[in-house]
C-alpha cells in the first residue's frame, strides 16, 4: 500500500469517513490496534493496487489499524 498525502484533510474526511459523525481533528480517539492515543488529524491514507483509499491509524504502518477501530476516549 502507497501513502496518499493529504492536503485539505478536513474536507477529505467529509469526503471519505464511512460513518455519519465525523469526527473534528483536534478529536483524540483510541486505536484499539496499537492501544493508542490519536489525534485525528494525524490519520494517513493508504491506496491499494486497486486504487482504494483507506484511513489508517497514524501510527501506520506499524500498526494497521484503521478508521473503523477508533473508538472514543470515553
Ligand atoms: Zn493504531
Amino acid at each position: 500500500m502507497k501513502e496518499l498525502l493529504i492536503i485539505d484533510k478536513q474536507k477529505y474526511l467529509e469526503e471519505n469517513y464511512p460513518f455519519s459523525d465525523i469526527p473534528k481533528l483536534t478529536d483524540k480517539k483510541r486505536c484499539i490496534h496499537c492501544d493508542g492515543i490519536i489525534t485525528v488529524k494525524d490519520y494517513k491514507v493508504f491506496v491499494d493496487e486497486d486504487g482504494e483509499e483507506y484511513i489508517c491509524c497514524p501510527n501506520a504502518p506499524e500498526c494497521n489499524g484503521a478508521v473503523i477501530d477508533w473508538i472514543d476516549l470515553d
